[in-house]
């Protein structure tokens, strides 16, 4: 099996930590273990420069190829391997997506849904698992029934929220399950939302551990604004996100939708919110 280091851009809770795993320029203070390829994982498109740099700079350290990849570089990830470019517990049972949204890089990088072999686990990263088929969701509840902290992060889509789902979280064990995360990103999935909101709550789960993405284009403040309250009002916490298109340069927002948003990615300051009913329409810090 090839030795291969990665190398990061930065440091955050998803990028895996052990000897083979790097994070910005090299260091001579860190001699590098025996190797046979140097992996550059670049995620966004706005850190490409960065990254490339990078690669010049490991090319000095090293006489083994360097490899440039990553989601900002549309690198094809058909398959997983575990602990490779994040933390060994995050998993993906499953890639691709069999729907369409015109916001999403998933179906155009990895294609129709294909599910993949299960390994243990306890944070859940498919972009879909919902679509898995119900043999695969049952091979992945058996596997949770030994974890604890269980998230599910990827984005349950709410109108696939079943029975069958529901039921396999009750012989997970409700206690073992610490988040679950839908996503209501236009108004016209909100009646999904509610119905899915009710479901989990008669099953016992409640607003700490259903939350929801939001998703803003920071053009239309009231209705956003409007989507997250609806969403925190059928019972799960709304975590707002900007939306960031795929492109060389970082879609910039101004300091008055950054607060609107962050308003909305705290649990506390959006049960403040709620309950003040604070203006919404002016942010500025
Ligand atoms: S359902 Fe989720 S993963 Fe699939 S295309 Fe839409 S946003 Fe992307």
């Amino acid at each position: 099996m090839k030795k291969i280091i990665r190398v990061f851009s930065h440091k955050n809770s998803y990028t895996p930590i052990d000897d083979y795993a790097f994070y910005g320029e090299p260091t001579p203070l860190f001699p590098l273990p025996e190797h046979d390829e140097i992996h550059i994982s670049c995620t966004f498109t706005w850190d490409k420069p960065y990254c490339e740099y990078l690669a010049c700079q490991w090319q000095l350290v090293t006489n083994k190829q360097i490899k440039l990849g990553g989601v900002a570089y549309g690198s094809p990830s058909y398959d997983f391997v575990q602990g490779m470019y994040i933390k060994p517990n995050i998993i993906f049972t499953s890639r691709g997506c069999n729907n369409n949204c015109p916001w999403c890089v998933v179906p155009k990088l990895e294609g129709k849904l294909k599910e993949l072999p299960v390994y243990n686990g306890n944070i859940i990263q498919d972009n879909n698992f919902l679509q898995t088929s119900r043999k695969h969701k049952e091979k992945v509840f058996e596997m949770l029934k030994k974890q604890h902290g269980i998230c599910f992060k990827g984005g349950l889509e709410p109108d696939l929220i079943d029975d069958h789902f529901v039921n396999g979280l009750l012989y997970i064990g409700a206690e073992r399950v610490k988040e679950l995360w839908l996503a209501c990103d236009t108004d016209a999935r909100i009646p999904y939302l509610k119905k899915a909101c009710e479901k989990l709550s008669k099953a016992g789960f409640n607003r700490n551990k259903i939350h929801c993405y939001v998703l803003s284009y920071g053009k239309d403040r009231e209705s956003d604004e409007a989507r997250a309250r609806t969403v925190y009002e059928s019972g799960a916490t709304p975590f707002v996100q900007l939306y960031r298109d795929f492109s060389e340069t970082k879609t910039e927002y101004d300091a008055d939708w950054n607060a609107w948003a962050r308003m909305w990615q705290r649990p506390a300051a959006t049960k403040a919110h709620m309950e003040k009913g604070t203006n919404y329409k002016n942010f500025k810090t």
